[in-house]
């Protein structure tokens, strides 16, 4: 009865394990006691490309791939003395020859008195786990579109490079952000802005040493691991070498464009002693080197930190200025030089923190135009203007023209002009008592999205100005297919109009302005010397502390009220 039984068991058990080995999506081999195969199941052929009839009597030894050493094997087949099992990877080779990771499972079966009779290995083909195992590996280490290590691969090795620094040497670390990289890729598209990025990465690489490493960490920025440095101006040198890289444009099919860089330096252990520290100062001396207005370079030093430390404390301070109501426009005169009649207002803006006091809008501006404040605050000084016009205009006073100054940001964002023609609309403002002000500094921009801008403006009727002209590098020339109203000199070739070049440069720009039909103001104008000589050349308006400081409203008003004549105001 039991062994009848235990027979039926038997035949279950076989059928039962038989069907197991057809349907597992693991591969099955049975080996005798002698280690020699017995039987096989089709999912081990699918993965090895053997069949039954190939590997039946063979010994497993068949599928070695020669990756393990007979350490390996004999470790191995001690744990399955010993412990009647091993588990892990290996690596085998199919029919075909290609060698592929599997995970295994060796179990020993013994019978009643413990002697063995069977093998059973078990394994999964694990290349496809291996493949994305590698793969997050690389993404995690590498820069896909460059392959180059990335911020957190190079933050490790500059860790390996600290620790091994036997102090004879330096680290240095040159922390390299690409000027106006964004105006590449709007103006060409990311596919190109990515292939130069490409090429800026591979000349870069030109320039390491041997263990010298050289990392991605985001958009165009760039920092390089200088591993033997003995003197601080080596560094220096490299950048410079980085500098000359750049003479050479870019090219991709018809575009050729130059770019420029802006460096920060700083060297271990001087600047810092860990990894951390050394890549914070070499951004912080960075964004000191952009301040230049990019292409320069700037070695890390203390007092940079305090700066910086000033810009975040204004940055955030900034951050709700408009909530709290901390700003307010002071007005400066603008009068015809020879008829003494007030042209128009220039608006300026001023802010008063509770804690930090007045703060210069040359210090703020440059902030919020970085982080993209100046959109809101921007907006919020038309609205502020143009509801004074209207005060202005209940008040019974004539109407008078304000430039508002316009920052490069808020001139090219795409609600400018939306938000312009609803605010005179719903205020019901005059378009021309409104004149922009951009900096020369736009003009650098792509010229066909300036032309677009100003074109719009002009549709509305809005007057546009270039401030600050002569400071930048755009010429005359360039600018006169732009619909512009007037020039205004900057206030440093006035301020100093004893030099001879500068009384060039104001000639000259009053002549050309003038040919181009453009009316010219000169600002900064303190002395009736500087207004004699601008008088002479034929300058139509001046703007300075000669006539008026910047006014508050009520100041304003009050000279509004004492200079209005026949329907204008004149300044005595
Ligand atoms: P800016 O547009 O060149 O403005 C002229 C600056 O020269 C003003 O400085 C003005 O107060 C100053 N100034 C006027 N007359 C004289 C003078 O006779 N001598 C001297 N030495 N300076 C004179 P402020 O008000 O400090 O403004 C500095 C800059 O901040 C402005 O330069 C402008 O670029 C920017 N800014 C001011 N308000 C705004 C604004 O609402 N939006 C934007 N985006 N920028 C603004
Ligand atoms: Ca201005
Ligand atoms: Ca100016």
């Amino acid at each position: 009865m039991t062994s009848l039984k235990n027979k039926i068991d038997y035949k279950n058990k076989e059928r039962i394990f038989n069907t197991v080995k057809e349907i597992s999506t693991e591969g099955i081999i049975v080996t005798d006691k002698d280690v020699n195969i017995m039987s096989v199941n089709p999912a081990f052929s699918a993965i090895t490309g053997y069949s039954t009839e190939d590997v039946i009597g063979e010994n497993p030894r068949i599928f070695a791939s020669g990756v393990h050493n007979s350490d390996f094997y004999a470790t191995m087949w001690s744990s399955i003395h010993e412990h009647g099992m091993w588990e892990g990877e290996i690596w085998n080779k199919t029919k075909s020859g290609d060698i592929f990771p599997e995970r295994l499972k060796i179990r020993r079966v013994v019978n009643e008195v413990g002697e063995t009779e069977n093998y059973i290995g078990i394994f999964t083909d694990i290349s496809k786990i291996k493949e994305t195992e590698s793969h997050i590996n690389y993404i995690s280490n590498f820069d896909l579109l460059t392959n180059l290590p990335n911020r957190y691969l190079f933050e490790k090795k500059l860790k390996e490079h600290i620790n091994q620094n036997n102090h004879n040497k330096l680290i240095g670390l040159l922390h390299i952000n690409f000027d106006r990289f964004k105006i590449i890729n709007e103006s060409f598209g990311h596919a190109v802005g990515d292939f130069f990025l490409q090429e800026l990465g591979s000349r870069l690489e030109s320039i390491l040493g041997e263990e010298d490493i050289l990392a991605r960490f985001t958009g165009d920025e760039f920092t390089i691991l200088l591993s033997t440095v003995y003197k601080a101006e080596e560094v220096e040198n490299r950048a410079k070498k980085i500098f000359q890289l750049l003479n050479t444009p870019l090219k991709y099919k018809e575009v050729e464009v130059y770019v420029t860089a802006s460096i920060g330096a700083c060297v271990y252990p001087n600047h810092g002693n860990d990894d951390e520290t050394l890549i914070k100062n070499a951004d912080i001396a960075m964004a000191k080197a952009k301040e230049h207005d990019g292409n320069t370079f700037q070695f890390f030093k203390a007092s940079l930190e305090k700066e910086m430390s000033r810009e975040f404390t204004i940055e955030t301070y900034l951050r709700n200025s408009l909530i709290f109501d901390e700003f307010s426009i002071h007005y400066q005169p603008q009068i015809d030089i020879h008829s003494n009649k007030i042209i128009g207002v220039e608006a300026l803006l001023r802010w008063k923190h509770p804690i930090l006091g007045h703060v210069s809008p040359m210090e703020f501006i440059p902030i919020a135009e970085r982080t993209g404040l100046i959109i809101k605050i921007g907006h919020w000084v038309i609205e502020e203007v143009c509801k004074q016009i209207v005060d202005w205009k209940n008040r019974g006073l004539p109407p008078i023209k304000v430039a508002i100054n316009c920052s490069p940001k808020q001139f090219f964002h795409p609600a400018l002009i939306e938000n312009l023609s609803k605010i005179i609309e719903r205020l019901e403002i005059s378009p021309e008592l409104i004149e922009l002000e951009i900096t020369e500094s736009v003009s650098m921009h792509d010229g066909n999205r300036i032309l677009n801008t100003l074109r719009k403006l002009k549709r509305i009727g809005i007057q546009v100005s270039i401030d600050d002209f002569g400071r930048g590098h755009s010429s005359l020339s360039y600018i006169k297919s732009f619909p512009l109203n007037t020039i205004k000199i900057d206030k440093l070739f006035v301020q100093d109009i004893n030099d001879e070049g500068n009384r060039v440069i104001i000639k000259t720009i009053i002549e050309m302005s003038h040919g181009l039909g453009l009316k010219v103001i000169a600002e900064g104008v303190e002395s009736l010397m500087e207004l004699q000589y601008l008088k002479k050349q034929g300058c139509d308006i001046a703007q300075g502390y000669l006539y008026s400081k910047p006014l508050t409203v009520n100041q304003l008003t009050v000279l509004f009220n004492d200079c209005k004549y026949n329907g204008s105001y004149y300044i005595s």
